[in-house]
């Protein structure tokens, strides 16, 4: 039985990671500070293949057992979360990479950092390819996020290169799905929330900027493909399906049948004005594209969130 580690394993990604796993019949050990996870993600999971482990990433990690895979997502995502936790965001970013690549090699396991679009900070260059090297501000609000991840995917490269380590670096574009936070934030379960309690939809700017989203059962397949192919560059895995925020808005009403109106708030700093993954790598090394659309996955996370 192969084991794995999730860094990260009680956020959002994390727990699906984590269900999918135990599923494909790998022993999991969750590794999570609980600072924007919670164990309510994972209360659902029992027997002894799962072990759940409180633990900050920015501190060394002593693993006894022997390990195969190692998939490192601990990290604050939302902007809400990182803007609050700046600090911890660059800590986790560094250190917290440092230590998750070094039990990789120390276990001679395969890694996946999970990486992020926000590499590419406001692109110039659309949609964006793994060879865009991005238009990220280093000394914004964002940063903090934008270039810890910037960093993470250098020092995996680093083990890579000079180390040996069996890395493999995702870039993760707008994922969404069960188990978000209603309050984490993010334009999707903010919407949501709004909306099935009939409250004004809060739009930022004039909405015209746009995001691609990711349902997150996609994602995880394309997770488990990349980790083990023998690709170590940067791959996109995102839905190309591409939407204005009022777009989404207006997805969102009409999936929830809310009375909700739009209202316009001000746009954060530095919000990129647009962004949509090119999947042409993801395709080609992986086989791998997203199936489930915008309506649907939006469906899908309604239930959840009315159960
Ligand atoms: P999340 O906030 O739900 O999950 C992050 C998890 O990491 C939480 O459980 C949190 O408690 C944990 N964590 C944070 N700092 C930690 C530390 N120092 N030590 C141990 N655990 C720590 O967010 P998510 O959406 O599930 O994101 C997971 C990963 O995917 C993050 O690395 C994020 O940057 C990346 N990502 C997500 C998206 C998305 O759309 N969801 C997009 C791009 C990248
Ligand atoms: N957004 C919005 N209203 C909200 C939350 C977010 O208009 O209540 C916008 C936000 O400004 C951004 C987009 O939706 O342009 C996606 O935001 P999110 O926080 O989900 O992700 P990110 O900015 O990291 O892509």
């Amino acid at each position: 039985m192969p084991t794995s580690i999730v860094t990260g394993g009680a956020g959002f990604l994390g727990s699906h990671l984590c269900d999918r796993l135990l599923r494909e019949g790998h022993r999991v050990l969750c590794v999570d500070n609980l600072d924007t996870g919670t164990l309510e993600n994972i209360e659902h999971i029992r027997g002894e293949e799962f072990t759940f482990v409180q633990h900050d990433m920015v501190d060394h990690l002593d693993i006894r057992e022997s390990i195969d895979y190692v998939f490192h997502l601990a990290s604050p995502a939302s902007p809400i979360d990182y803007l609050r936790l700046p600090l911890h965001t660059l800590k986790v970013g560094s250190y917290g990479t440092h230590n998750a690549l070094g039990i990789a090699k120390k276990h001679r396991a395969r890694f996946l950092l999970a990486s992020t679009s926000e590499v590419y900070g406001d692109p110039l260059v659309h949609p964006q390819r793994e060879d865009y090297w991005g238009n990220v501000n280093p000394i914004g609000p964002r940063g903090v996020y934008d270039e810890a991840k910037r960093y993470a995917e250098a020092l995996t490269m680093a083990y890579h290169r000079q180390q040996g380590v069996d890395t493999h670096i995702v870039r993760i574009f707008n994922t969404y799905g069960p188990r978000m936070r209603p309050f984490d934030g993010r334009a999707i379960p903010t919407f949501l929330r709004q909306a099935l309690a009939d409250k004004p939809i809060t739009v930022f700017g004039d909405g015209s900027q746009t995001r691609s989203f990711c349902y997150v059962d996609d994602l995880i397949e394309g997770f488990l493909r990349l980790i083990d192919s023998d690709e170590h560059g940067p791959v996109n895995i995102g839905n190309p399906g591409e939407f204005t925020i009022l777009q989404l808005a207006d997805a969102v009403i009409a999936a929830t049948g809310s009375a909700s109106k739009v209202v316009y708030e001000a746009l954060p700093q530095d919000d990129p004005t647009v962004r949509q993954p090119d999947i042409t790598r993801a395709r080609q090394l992986l086989g791998w594209e997203p199936t489930v659309e915008l309506d649907d996955g939006l469906q899908r996370t309604i239930a959840s969130l009315r159960r």
